[in-house]
C-alpha cells in the first residue's frame, strides 16, 4: 500500500517545504480555512502572502 506524503508549499513563494527547516502555518486570518505555509526564507524577508482563498494578504 502507499502512502500519500503531502508535502507543504510556501504560499509566498511556492517553494516545497522540508521538515528541517523553521518554516510556519497558519489559518489564513481572514477567512480561517486556508492554511498559509511560509518557508524559513520567506518568514526571514518578511515575504508577504497571498490567501489562496480569500486573496488576504499580510506580511
Ligand atoms: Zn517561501
Ligand atoms: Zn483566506
Amino acid at each position: 500500500m502507499e502512502m500519500e506524503i503531502k508535502v507543504p508549499v510556501c504560499t509566498s513563494c511556492g517553494k516545497e517545504i522540508t521538515p528541517r527547516e523553521k518554516s510556519t502555518h497558519f489559518l489564513c486570518p481572514n477567512c480561517g480555512e486556508e492554511v498559509i505555509w511560509r518557508c524559513e526564507s520567506c518568514r526571514v524577508l518578511g515575504v508577504t502572502y497571498k490567501c489562496p482563498k480569500c486573496g488576504w494578504e499580510g506580511p
